[in-house]
């Protein structure tokens, strides 16, 4: 059976998999498209909620790409990792691409601090910069720089801004990097910030990758969070022409360095986005996806076994207001349509993102009943994924 490797830069595709099922429909849709898929890709959030472990995960994916007798590369993501202690259950379950999430070290408020408090928590222990020396050593790198580069050029404000916001979340993620690197040999490794309050500048994008880069973290993907709204399961919110520039930027500043591709989370029903990415990033991108695939088990489920979906939609009005706790959603229980037929409600804004947040709370209930139902109705499942999935990489062509 082919194993899951790195992929280093190739364009790629991460399909994540809340129940254990989706894989085989999952390769019916990447199939000849030419992106290197990930097939195992939790977060450990996403494994808290689910009460899977990352070795089973990784079991689920490799019984159906041995099954359909998968050949080409793929991956394996532990997704979202926050702390050292994540590591060692995914290095030993076999995964191969290590997604740091350093957002608990993000400070969102240098995005409107003014520069007096900027400058204080320069100089403050907790800062990387807080000695004077390493200060003077950061301002002759930026500040030094002609403003030719298309992303555009540091001042003494946006340096102090940068190093505030990201500086502690750049060491942790060097600490979290050279833990990995004494554990496993080869990897991907990518760096998230995109579930920050506050979206990434391009510059600050910069001074991110030439950090790590300046304390040698190798890595092969980066997830800025951009502006709009990425919220889960549905299209993107926000300005799309302002969206077009900004992916310009980005895409300036990885072609400044060449050594990683961007990535894009929250990326399931983005299908205004995707001409984009494809327009600025070319043949280096990586997206991820995961509650959409759960979204087409209730699809299969509201056309093969409509009790227990009313059920599970019932339960989700009701743990919707406590489980979009932690998800970036602007869904209101009290905004879906009244009377829409079964499929349809599959279809509606606040409905998918109910439905979405809710997944830990059905799967606790109902985990059992959802997952044999599913098993009934595989061939269903397997078509209802294949065609949501072939959405969305028609457009990455
Ligand atoms: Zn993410």
């Amino acid at each position: 059976m082919r194993l899951p490797a790195p992929i280093s830069l190739a364009s790629s595709f991460g399909f994540g998999d809340r129940l254990g099922l989706a894989t085989p429909g999952h390769i019916a849709a990447v199939k000849g498209t030419g992106l290197t898929p990930i097939f195992a890709q939790q977060s450990v959030r996403e494994n808290a909620r689910t009460g899977r472990t990352p070795q089973q995960v990784m079991d689920d994916a490799k019984r159906a790409v041995e099954a359909a007798k998968w050949d080409e590369p793929w991956g394996a993501d532990a997704d979202h990792l926050k702390t050292v202690d994540n590591l060692p259950a995914f290095v030993e379950a076999g995964y191969t691409f290590f997604t740091v999430d350093p957002g608990a070290y993000v400070d969102n408020a240098a995005d409107t601090d003014p520069l007096s408090v900027l400058q204080e928590k320069v100089a403050s222990p907790e800062s990387p910069y807080g000695k004077g020396r390493d200060w003077n050593e950061l301002s002759a790198v930026y500040l030094k720089q002609n403003s030719d580069k298309a992303f555009g050029a540091f001042d003494s404000v946006t340096l102090h801004r940068a190093a505030v916001k990201y500086g502690r979340a750049i060491q942790h993620v060097a600490g979290m990097y050279h833990r990995l690197s004494q554990l496993k040999e080869t990897f991907d490794f990518e760096i998230s910030v995109d579930e920050t309050d506050t979206p990434t500048t391009p510059l600050e994008h910069y001074f991110i990758s030439n950090e790590l880069t300046r304390s040698g973290v190798r890595f092969t993907s980066l997830a800025p969070r951009f502006i709009g709204r990425f919220e889960k399961g549905v299209d993107y919110i926000g300005d799309l022409a302002a969206l077009d520039a900004e992916m310009a930027r980005h895409a300036a500043v990885t072609a400044h360095f060449g050594t990683y591709k961007l990535s894009l989370h929250s990326g399931s029903d983005k299908f205004s986005v995707y001409p984009l990415m494809v327009k600025h990033w070319g043949g280096r991108l990586h997206i991820k996806t995961a509650g959409t695939s759960y979204l087409e088990a209730l699809r299969t489920l509201a056309a093969t076994e409509p009790a227990l979906f009313e059920r599970i939609w019932a339960l989700g009005l009701e743990r919707y207001p406590t489980d979009r706790a932690t998800y970036h959603v602007s869904a209101e229980v009290g905004k879906v349509p009244s009377g829409l037929a079964l499929p349809a409600l599959l279809d509606d804004f606040y409905a998918r993102e109910i439905l979405h947040v809710t997944f830990g709370s059905a799967l606790m209930q109902f985990g059992t009943e959802i997952k044999s139902a599913l098993v009934k109705h595989m061939d269903d499942y397997n078509a209802n994924l294949q065609k949501h999935f072939r959405k969305h990489l028609d457009l990455l062509k």
